[in-house]
């Protein structure tokens, strides 16, 4: 105990443990498994680092990537610990000096690759060393539903069977329950202990406007944050160009950075943010990852993120210093359309089915007429008991109406379609659709066909994402999201309970603003 807080003290030179650190490098020092769910900038190294000094022999970290590999082992070096990596980015000399000091036991912590790690000469030698444990960093890159999934990783399930008794520990910042159950099932962590810490970044405002005239919405939001540090975020290198382009020519001091810049460019322009120089920087999604820069104030979205657990990466690299940061994504029903169309073209069925679930997700965000904060941290498996208070729902909440009426409609199209069915065709059904697909099953002869049509598709589609996040209802992700209700929804469909609804706000036509005036 005393001997983790002087660790803790005289090598790292922090002066307290953060929530969890402490019963996590217990667990560790005591040869028991971890699986760590922390936010990112959390303080996940720690976890393995410490117990790396508390324990006899080498500590193995595997890690995807060798920016970040550097980055810990220069830090930790400063520290005077003894730390090396093995990499492709070594030189032979460099390598053989690594492997001369793990062989004589005097690294206390080695950073790998993880096809390294399991490249049959490599995991013969540690079979023979003393490891202190193995930590397994950025696990989601096992699972395919994650964002970032890397097939060597996939190896790394063998662990257990060949390290046998050598403590494991996994840590990742993806926390949707999907890619929890992933890393469990494929690295063999069942016996584990979990530790999961809050999500929330309380001090990141999330706003959603809805998108036209982008341009314009950009250069608003920034005329009043002048000299802020900040990260617009747009899905194309084209658009970036654009969008940076633009901005210069408004005068502020702005930025591009996408992968088809060439390695020192984007080396620059990372620097430059980092120092201050830069104050905004408009980029891919490929800028961002490992930059700890404390002071960033808003992250925009200017095109819709695939999925939300980007969103909430990216958006979490506002704000570290814990001062109220902004979150700005400009929503475009067309982005959803667009990005809809992608995936339907892309991949194989499997792949489509994942990634649309995901869109699902994200849109169900853009759109959601309830607290932001509460649907982003459901999303990642986190309840929050009430309402945030700081995100645009909760400072400016919608109009809401008794939509009992409504919801017992949609909940008996639901059930009369035999739960079989996706949003799209449940609206359709109740009104009154016409088609293929309606005529194809017969629903056109259901008692609930064409009883809907006081609402547009737009508005039935938000009251079906609005009893989806109210928990009447459920996706089915294993069953191409088809809709099911659930116990919750047994009350409304009797009419022994009344519920909300809100106004939908984003309309997805403003045609049909048009024809009602
Ligand atoms: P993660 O890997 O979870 O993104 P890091 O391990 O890189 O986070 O830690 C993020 C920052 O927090 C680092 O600058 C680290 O020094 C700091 N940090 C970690 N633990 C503590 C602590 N107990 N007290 C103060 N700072 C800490
Ligand atoms: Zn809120």
């Amino acid at each position: 105990m005393s001997k983790m807080l002087d660790t803790l003290h005289n090598v790292f030179g922090l002066q307290e443990f953060r929530p969890h650190q402490e019963a996590i490098i217990r667990r560790v020092s005591e040869s028991g498994d971890a699986f760590v769910l922390m936010p990112t900038g959390g303080g996940k190294s720690l976890c393995y680092q410490l117990p790396a000094l508390l324990r006899d022999g080498t500590a193995i970290v595997v890690s995807p990537l060798i920016s970040l590999m550097k980055d810990q082992v220069d830090a930790l070096l400063a520290n005077g610990v003894r730390a090396a990596m093995y990499n492709s980015s070594l030189a032979p000399d460099e390598a053989r000096a690594v492997m001369s000091a793990l062989r004589a036991g005097t690294l206390d912590l080695l950073y790998v690759a993880p096809e390294r790690l399991m490249a049959p000469g490599f995991a013969d030698l540690l079979g023979d060393l003393e490891i202190a444990l193995i930590a397994i960093d950025e696990a989601h890159c096992v699972s395919q539903w994650g964002h970032d999934f890397r097939p060597e990783y996939a190896a790394l399930g063998e662990l257990q069977a060949r390290f046998p008794g050598v403590p494991r520990i996994a840590l990742t910042a993806t926390a949707d329950p999907q890619t929890r159950a992933d890393i469990v099932n494929v690295l063999g962590l069942q016996q584990a202990e979990m530790f999961v810490t809050s999500f929330d970044r309380p001090n990141i405002r999330y706003t959603v406007l809805e998108k036209h005239q982008p341009k314009q919405q950009l250069a608003r939001f920034l005329a009043s944050r002048e000299g802020q540090s900040g990260i617009v975020y747009c899905l194309s290198r084209k658009r970036v160009e654009e969008v940076a382009e633009h901005l210069r020519w408004k005068g502020y001091p702005a930025e591009a950075y996408h992968a088809g810049l060439a390695a020192p460019v984007r080396s620059a322009v990372q620097e430059r943010f980092i120092n201050d120089e830069t104050g905004i920087v408009v980029a891919t999604v490929a800028f961002g990852m490992g930059i700890d820069k404390p002071n960033v104030r808003f992250v925009v979205h200017y095109d819709l993120p695939r999925h939300l657990e980007g969103y909430y990466q990216e958006t979490g690299r506002a704000g570290r210093d814990g001062l109220p940061s902004e979150a700005l994504l400009l929503y475009g029903a067309q982005d959803a359309g667009t990005a809809r169309y992608q995936i339907e073209q892309g991949g194989n069925e499997e792949q489509r089915r994942v990634e649309g679930h995901k869109l699902n997700a994200m849109v169900g965000f853009a759109e959601s007429l309830s607290c932001r904060r509460r649907v982003l941290l459901g999303y990642l498996g986190e309840d929050l008991r009430e309402d945030c208070g700081n995100c645009d729902i909760c400072l400016d909440p919608p109009n809401r109406f008794d939509g009992t009426l409504a919801a017992r409609k949609l909940l008996s199209c639901i059930y009369r379609v035999r739960q079989s069915f996706g949003m799209k065709h449940v609206v359709d059904v109740l009104r009154g659709a016409d088609n293929e697909q309606v005529r194809r099953h017969g629903h056109d002869r259901l008692s609930t066909y064409g009883i809907g049509t006081e609402y547009s598709s737009a508005e039935w589609m938000s009251f079906l994402r609005q009893l989806i996040h109210q928990g009447y209802v459920r996706q089915d992700i294993a069953a191409y999201s088809v809709l099911r209700l659930t116990p919750e929804a047994g009350p409304v469909l009797k009419g022994d309970q009344d519920l909300e609804l809100a106004e939908p706000r984003l309309k997805a036509k403003p045609a049909r603003k048009r024809s009602r005036a």
